[in-house]
């Protein structure tokens, strides 16, 4: 097939043109910056901003049509950036989704799947741990997290009318937290898993962390390779619906200290302090996706956590081996906490 993958450079793209380009297609990457950990497996990759439309057609148009589109392209990052950056967000990532729609309409392209999240959930039935995993009509009524989790809703219902309208065949998963290899660890886009592991591997043994609130906040996580191979069924998939494509492992960011202090038995003390934390409790009900696609995500958080964790500690040894280790030290104290 040719596939076109958008956000290509990003940490959830990367993996999933490996994938792909493991499966045997011709894959074309589209983002505004390469992976920054290691080449791109891609065939051919365009380095556009896709808030531009005639910088998105060059992607778009480069192959002829496409069998699968993979639209994940977006400004993001975890909630100390998305909490701060919200016009920044709605403004990149509307342009982004409209101008990607648009295009594989106009060009032809067959499937067309869009990254979406679980910050689409009404806000409101996440303020305790009562509340249990979120299925997929509990987006509505609506009250997304702001900023962020609106310009995911209404690129949903853009992805829906798209169909209706002009029968693009789109998919949309409602994507929980992602961690693994190759993500952001330290410039503030960073999520919880992977600052956690590095305010843990940074931290001496018997010394101090700090964490935003009381740390009683909870998560689910999904490990890389779960993300990819759920991306994969659904655009595959019938289902054209949002469905859930999370673990429902919830942790609370406590808990998740103790997982990854537990890999290396490193016992420290940890602070709360003020930071923003989202909503209270968020998990994801994987009961849809198993009734349409037979399979939800299954790796367990410690195997996955693991794996991050001495990942991460492989880049800190590599900045401290390339004397660098002032400039990076100081990055990594600096960054916001990244979260949820
Ligand atoms: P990422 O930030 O690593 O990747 C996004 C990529 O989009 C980046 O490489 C960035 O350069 C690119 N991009 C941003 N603006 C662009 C523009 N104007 N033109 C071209 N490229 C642009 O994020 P990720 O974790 O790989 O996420 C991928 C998708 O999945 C995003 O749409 C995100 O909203 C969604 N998602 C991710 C998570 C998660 O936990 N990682 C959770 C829910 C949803």
């Amino acid at each position: 097939m040719n596939v076109l993958v958008t956000g290509a450079g990003g940490f959830i793209g990367h993996h999933l043109v490996r994938r792909l380009k493991s499966e045997g297609h011709y894959v074309v990457g589209a983002d505004r910056k390469a992976p920054e950990y290691e080449p791109s497996a891609a065939d051919r990759f365009f380095n556009v901003d896709l808030r531009f439309k005639n910088q998105a057609e060059l992607a778009f148009q480069s192959v002829g049509k496409y069998d699968e589109v993979y639209m994940l392209a977006a400004n993001m990052g975890g909630m100390g950036f998305i909490e701060t950056h919200k016009a920044e967000i709605m403004y990149d990532n509307t342009l982004i989704s409209l101008n990607s729609l648009e295009c594989a309409k106009n060009f032809g392209s067959g499937r067309v799947f869009f990254a979406g999240s679980a910050c689409v959930y009404n806000t409101d039935l996440q303020t305790d741990h009562k509340s249990g995993g979120l299925s997929e009509e509990m987006a509505y009524p609506a009250r997304a997290e702001p900023g962020y989790g609106w310009e995911k809703l209404y690129t949903e219902m853009l992805c829906q009318h798209y169909r209706e309208d002009f029968g693009l065949e789109t998919r949309v998963a409602r994507l929980h937290n992602v961690y693994g290899e190759l993500g952001a660890w330290r410039d503030g886009r960073e999520k919880a898993p992977a600052a956690i592991c590095r305010k843990v591997i940074m931290a001496d043994r018997g010394g101090e962390v700090e964490i935003w609130g009381d740390g009683g906040q909870s998560r689910s996580f999904q490990y890389i390779t779960d993300c990819i191979e759920g991306i994969t069924r659904i655009i595959r998939g019938d289902y054209p619906h949002p469905l859930n494509l999370g673990s429902d492992q919830a942790v609370t960011i406590n808990e998740l200290f103790g997982l990854a202090m537990d890999i290396e038995k490193k016992q420290l003390t940890v602070s709360h302090i003020d930071g923003p934390l989202g909503v209270r409790s968020r998990n994801s009900d994987n009961s849809l996706i198993k009734k349409e696609l037979g399979w939800a995500p299954s790796v367990p958080l410690e195997r996955g956590l693991r794996n991050t964790y001495f990942w991460i500690k492989e880049q800190i040894e590599h900045c401290r081996s390339g004397g660098d280790i002032v400039d990076a030290a100081s990055t990594l104290l600096d960054t916001t906490e990244g979260a949820l």
